[in-house]
């Protein structure tokens, strides 16, 4: 996949977490994200086995991932 932003290759990968991967309408500075009331968990895999990842691409270049959850 070419990077939108520079063109350049973007390495595949994953975005991972041991406790979750979270969406927020804006950031939890003081207390865990999942325990913020409209937090949205990104991904099933939370449990003591295995870490919560989501499949990602990222661009060195220019510092942007995309992702799909
Ligand atoms: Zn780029």
């Amino acid at each position: 996949m070419e990077c939108p932003y520079c063109g350049a290759e973007m390495e595949n990968g994953a975005l991972q977490s041991s406790h979750g991967i979270y969406w927020l309408n804006q950031a939890a500075k003081f207390r865990p994200p999942q325990w913020v009331k409209h937090a949205e968990g990104l991904c099933d895999a939370d449990n003591l086995m295995q870490s919560p990842y989501i499949p990602a691409s990222r661009c060195p270049r220019c510092r942007k991932i995309i992702l799909t959850y």
